[in-house]
């Protein structure tokens, strides 16, 4: 019997550990505030601010939002992320990528202040989290390796292959597997699009993180027996709904699920625990500038 890791059931105990934090802040005298930061005019991403917003509100965290035209010049949002560097009740800032071809992404992302990169992807936090001493892991890749936790999945000694090398989830999801300690220590092997043999690698592997934005592009005929198959795609494919598509992970649900011992579903999997992971840091950021002791687990 497969075991589906149901990812909204993990989020929610997330959340709810979160808002427990909100309230030991607020004894303290500190409203832990998130603000986003869009400039796109793309759907999808006013769609994922908007989720980030009511999360928010839902455990005790004070949103702030800011958007800025997308033809507006780069400094417009340099000047944003000044003022909320410097704001005492802006403890977390977000700026939702991708941002416009004109604005350097990087320069963005450097200027957010590390206190307050609750995304994870300043340098300063990048390699803090190389060097074993995170101290905002990236949403995606820590909320997998809760789900992991949570899932009694052995790490330890384990062959994990990740398929995709992005900033956002294949780089930091190794880095992590690789860490050591309990959801570490695994054997981790990284594949990208110039792989040579994918399913080669993917036969011997225990536990597989596809990260690649193919849809179903790993099928069940890849994968080991007994396998733990956490699948990150969202894809959007053409569907008879209502909206016209439907969503589908980078794995191939039915037959990878047949194979595998544990699975990620798509939609209810890595999606909610990228969220709940977000207002994880948000509370430890506030905690940490405000020296409130937060032991979240
Ligand atoms: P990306 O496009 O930045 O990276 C994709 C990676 O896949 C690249 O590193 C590339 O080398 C690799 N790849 C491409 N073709 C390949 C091939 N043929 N064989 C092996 N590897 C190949 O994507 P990303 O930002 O890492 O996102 C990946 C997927 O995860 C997307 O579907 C995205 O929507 C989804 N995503 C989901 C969440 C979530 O919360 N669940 C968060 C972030 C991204």
């Amino acid at each position: 019997e497969t075991t589906i890791i149901d990812g909204n059931a993990v989020a929610a105990d997330v959340r709810a550990d979160v808002a427990e934090h909100v309230e030991t802040l607020e004894d303290a005298g500190v409203t832990p505030g998130l603000a986003t930061v869009l400039m796109s005019d793309d759907p999808a991403s006013e769609t994922y601010v908007s989720m980030k917003q009511r999360d928010c509100e839902e455990v005790g965290i004070e949103g702030i939002h800011v958007e800025i035209d997308a033809d507006a010049p780069a400094a417009e949002l340099y000047d944003t992320i000044d003022d909320l560097n410097a704001r005492e009740d802006v403890h977390g800032i977000l700026v939702q990528l991708p941002v416009p071809d004109h604005v350097d992404k990087r320069s963005v992302l450097r200027r957010i202040a590390p206190e307050k990169d609750v995304d994870g992807f300043h340098p300063e936090n990048v390699g803090r989290l190389v060097a074993g001493d995170a101290r905002f892991k990236p949403c995606t890749p820590h909320g997998v390796q809760k789900l992991l936790a949570a899932y009694d999945v052995e790490t330890e000694g384990a062959d994990a292959v990740v398929v995709g090398r992005s900033d956002i989830v294949g780089k930091p999801m190794a880095n992590l597997l690789i860490q050591k300690g309990p959801t570490g220590n695994a054997t981790t092997t990284v594949c990208h699009s110039r792989t040579e043999d994918l399913a080669g690698k993917l036969a011997d592997a225990d536990i597989v993180i596809a990260a690649v934005g193919i849809p179903e592009f790993i099928d069940g005929s890849m994968l080991k027996e007994g396998a733990t198959v956490i699948d990150v795609g969202i894809n959007r494919v053409e569907a008879d709904t209502e909206k016209g598509y439907a969503l589908v992970g980078d794995v191939e649900y039915e037959s990878a699920k047949s194979v595998a011992g544990a699975i990620t579903p798509v939609p209810g999997g890595v999606g909610p625990m990228t969220r709940a992971m977000l207002l994880y840091n948000t509370v430890k950021a506030a905690g940490l500038q405000h020296d409130v002791a937060i032991d979240l687990e």
